[in-house]
């Protein structure tokens, strides 16, 4: 069966932002138009893609590696036109097509499914969803009528209909009939329309309110952690460096760079968290540009690539084991100093102290650790 989606987006929908139409509005890990269509994309029973833009709008962010052709196509004055552009464009081959708000990012693949197979079955099919409230009919301010919830569903999408009947329905608009969905001019072409079970959580965003609860539930699914870890050997005559601050000390570590284990774990850790490999492959020993270099630097420079992959650092936990010196008194600095690095407060970085114990080469002295975890948000896609 092939089977086409139709995404439209070509709405001016300007109430959550001044210029910027609402489907392009980005709710973390990329815009409600970007996460619809990767949903319809991810889909193994999607064979085409049509997405309908408003006039002068450059698809970004809507190529993937893998799955169903995407076309791009420019609406029209009302959603009825723009839907009917998107059917124009439209496969000959497709059975069914399947037309979906850009502004309902959440739409489960369960629901695709659904909403596929009782389009095929019976030539028009919706998600609504049954209505948990009762609902008034209201004139002037009283009620004129209470209908019966039982028989109330709020319509959502996506809307199925096969190639045919999603053809006679675009001509009944075509030819001057007005409606707010696909469903109803499909009812006033004559069609039974059939509904299957919507989803809760497959909301429409419209309001300030679902911008901000889209994108709470967009951060929790788009943080990310990472951990990192670096050990130094302590030898004579060279700057204990920890975190960026010098530290008094008879010994320091031995390294390439300034040997900052603090620094190392950390650009280790907001690497991991972002995919992005490690130290040594960004910061090469071979490579002179980072001989004697300031590990501070390092890891500012591994923050800048983690926000270019579209990732904020949420936190940075640091522990530092070393027997000699006490690091106490340096670690406000520290925490200040790795904090600037990454472009974060202070109030999101920090630094303990711990001794080994006396046991192990760190116990003698010998050498110097630290362990890091990272918690990465992701705000925007990889650019
Ligand atoms: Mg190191």
């Amino acid at each position: 069966m092939h089977v086409t989606a139709i995404i439209a987006a070509a709405g001016a929908g300007r109430r959550l932002g001044a210029t910027t139409p609402k489907q392009l509005i980005d709710i973390g890990g990329g815009t409600m138009l970007q996460h619809s269509v990767k949903a319809f994309a991810a889909h193994p029973r999607i064979s085409e893609i049509v997405v309908v833009l408003p006039d002068g709008q450059a698809p970004s962010g809507l190529t993937f590696d893998t799955g169903p052709s995407i076309r791009i196509v420019t609406g029209g004055d009302r959603r009825q036109d723009s839907v009917a552009r998107g059917f124009d464009a439209v496969s000959p081959d497709s059975d069914v097509v399947l037309v979906h708000d850009a502004a309902r990012p959440f739409v489960t693949a369960a629901l695709i499914d659904k909403t596929i197979d009782a389009a095929a079955r019976h030539g028009a099919a919706i998600a609504a969803l049954a209505s948990k409230d009762t609902i008034k009919r209201v004139d002037g301010g009283v009620i004129v009528d209470t209908i019966p919830r039982e028989s109330v569903y709020l319509a959502q999408t996506p809307q199925g209909f096969r190639r045919d009947v999603l053809a006679a329905t675009v001509a009944l608009g075509r030819s001057g009939v007005e409606a707010t969905d696909e469903a109803a001019l499909a009812e006033r072409a004559g069609y039974h329309v059939h509904v299957v079970d919507g989803d809760s959580g497959n909301v429409k965003i419209t309001t300030e309110d679902d911008l901000r609860a889209a994108r709470a539930r967009m951060g929790a699914a788009t943080q990310r952690i990472g951990t990192g870890y670096d050990l130094h050997r302590l030898v004579e005559g060279r700057p204990l460096v920890i975190g960026g601050v010098t530290i008094p000390f008879d010994k320091g570590p031995l390294g390439h760079s300034d040997g900052d284990v603090a620094c190392h774990a950390a650009t280790d850790a907001i690497l991991g968290a972002a995919c992005l490999g490690d130290i040594g492959r960004h910061f090469p020993d071979s490579d002179t540009r980072w001989k004697n270099a300031d590990s501070i630097g390092l890891l500012a420079e591994a923050a800048r690539l983690v926000r270019e992959a579209g990732y904020d650092v949420s936190n940075l936990d640091l522990t530092v084991i070393l027997e000699r010196p006490k690091v106490k008194d340096a670690v406000p600095e520290m925490r200040t100093r790795i904090a600037g690095a990454l472009g974060v407060g202070a109030d999101r970085v920090s630094v303990k102290g711990k001794t080994n114990e006396g046991v192990d080469a760190i116990g003698r002295g010998e050498a110097i650790a630290a362990h890091a975890v990272a918690l990465l948000q992701q705000v925007r896609p990889a650019r």
